[in-house]
C-alpha cells in the first residue's frame, strides 16, 4: 500500500447509493464490503467491470493490514495494524463468553465476542498512567480506519456478519477528541444492510470530556458511554489526567446526568486502580458519594505496570475490599478480569513492544 486513498468503508450506505448507479449496484457493493468481507475488487464478481476499475482509481478496500498477532490463553487477540501511511493501531478480540454444550455435546449457545477499536493514533490528553499517551498524538483516525478494524477482526475470525458482536471505543485515542469519525462509524456499524450493529452494542469510553460529553448526547444516538473516572477528588485527578483542571469531576458527573441513557442500563465509570494512590477504602466512601444520584456501575480495574512509570499495581485483597466497600454500600461494581494479561493487556501495549522489537532489529 504505497498510495492513500480514501476507503470504501468511509461510507454511511445512502452515501455508497449517491455515489454508485443505479442504486442496486451500491446495495450489491455494501454486500461484499460488509457480508462477504472482500478484500479486492476482484472478488465483486455480479460487479461490471468498468464501475470496479472506476471504483478502483479513486478508492481502496481495505485501508489496513495485519502486522501482528498476539493470541492469549484465555481467547483474547491483540492485533496491531499498518495504516496506508504506515502509522499503526492495535484493536483486541475480546472473548466475554464461553460457547455451552449439553450434555451430548451439542453446542446450545455459541461464545460472545467484543472488539476493541482504536479512534486515533496516539493521544492528546496525555493520562500520566497510560502508554498511548507516551507517544504524544499523531492524529484521527477516519471513519473508514474505525469501521475496517470491526470487519477485519470478524474476517480473520470467520464470525459471521450476523453473529451479535459488541463494541467498545476503549483502544488507542481518546474516541470524543474525534467526534465526527466516531459518531460517522457508529452510524455505518448500525446500518441494517451492512453489520447492523444496534447503538445498545457499542460503548464509548472517554477521559471525561464534559462539553463533548453533552454534545455526543445530543445526537441521541443510543450509545453507552463510560466514564474513565480513575480518582475521587480534582488533585489526583489532574495528576493522572491533566486536562482535569479544564473538565473537573463535577462539570463530568453534571454532564452524565444531562446524557441520554436508556432506562434498563447504567452508566459505566472506569476507575484505574493503582497501588497506594487510589485504593483505600477513603476513596470507596467519596465514590460512593460522588455516584450517589447516578444509576451508575463501576469498573475496576488493575493497573497494569509496564517498564519505567512510576505507578505500582494494587494487591487483589485491596482491589476486593475497595469492591466489597462499594457493594456494601449500594453501588454495583465488578472488577476487570485481566484479560490476555499474558499479552500486554493494556492498549499501547503491543504497539509498543512492536516498536521495541523494530528498533532491536536495526
Ligand atoms: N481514551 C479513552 C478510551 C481509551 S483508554 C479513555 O481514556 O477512556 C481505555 C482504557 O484503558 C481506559 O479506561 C484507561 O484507563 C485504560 N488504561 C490505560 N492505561 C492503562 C494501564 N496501564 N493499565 C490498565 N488500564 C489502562
Ligand atoms: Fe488517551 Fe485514554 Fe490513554 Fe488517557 S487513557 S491518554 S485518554 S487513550
Amino acid at each position: 500500500m504505497n498510495t492513500t486513498k480514501p476507503s470504501l468503508y468511509d461510507f454511511r450506505q445512502k452515501e455508497l447509493t449517491a455515489l454508485v448507479k443505479p442504486s442496486f449496484r451500491a446495495k450489491q457493493i455494501y454486500g461484499w464490503l460488509y457480508h462477504q468481507y472482500a478484500e479486492n475488487f476482484d472478488e465483486m464478481k455480479n460487479i461490471p467491470k468498468a464501475m470496479k476499475e472506476e471504483l478502483a482509481q479513486k478508492y481502496c478496500i481495505n485501508p489496513m493490514k495485519i502486522v501482528k498477532k498476539e493470541e492469549s490463553s484465555d481467547g483474547t487477540i491483540k492485533y496491531l495494524f499498518e495504516l496506508q501511511d504506515g502509522k499503526t493501531v492495535e484493536t483486541v478480540w475480546l472473548k466475554m463468553k464461553d460457547e455451552k454444550y449439553d450434555e451430548d455435546g451439542a453446542l446450545i449457545q455459541e461464545a460472545r465476542y467484543t472488539i476493541c477499536v482504536s479512534t486515533q493514533v496516539g493521544c492528546k490528553v496525555g493520562c500520566a498512567f497510560c502508554l498511548t499517551a507516551k507517544g504524544g498524538f499523531t492524529r484521527d483516525l477516519t471513519a473508514g480506519e474505525i469501521v475496517a478494524q470491526v470487519v477485519n477482526l470478524k474476517r480473520d475470525n470467520n464470525h459471521k456478519h450476523n453473529r451479535k458482536i459488541n463494541i467498545v471505543y476503549m483502544g488507542m485515542g481518546e474516541p470524543l477528541d474525534n467526534l465526527e469519525n466516531l459518531t460517522k462509524a457508529i452510524e455505518i456499524f448500525k446500518e441494517e444492510e451492512g453489520l447492523a450493529i444496534s447503538a445498545k452494542r457499542q460503548t464509548v469510553s472517554t477521559s471525561g470530556l464534559s462539553n463533548k460529553i453533552d454534545q455526543l448526547g445530543k445526537m441521541d444516538l443510543g450509545v453507552h458511554i463510560a466514564i474513565s473516572l480513575h480518582a475521587v477528588d480534582d488533585a489526583l485527578r489532574s495528576e493522572l489526567i491533566p486536562m482535569n483542571k479544564a473538565h473537573n469531576i463535577n462539570s463530568i458527573i453534571e454532564a452524565v446526568k444531562r446524557f441520554p441513557i436508556d432506562t434498563r442500563k447504567r452508566v459505566m465509570f472506569e476507575y484505574l486502580v493503582i497501588k497506594n494512590k487510589n485504593d483505600d477504602l477513603g476513596s470507596a466512601k467519596k465514590l460512593v458519594k460522588l455516584l450517589s444520584g447516578i444509576k451508575a456501575k463501576v469498573n475496576l480495574i488493575f493497573f497494569n505496570p509496564y517498564p519505567g512509570t512510576p505507578y505500582e499495581r494494587p494487591s487483589r485483597e485491596d482491589m476486593v475490599n475497595f469492591q466489597e466497600y462499594l457493594i456494601n454500600h449500594g453501588l454495583l461494581s465488578t472488577i476487570r478480569d485481566s484479560k490476555g494479561i499474558d499479552i500486554s493487556a493494556a492498549c499501547g501495549q503491543l504497539k509498543e513492544k512492536n516498536q521495541d522489537e523494530i528498533k532491536g532489529n536495526f
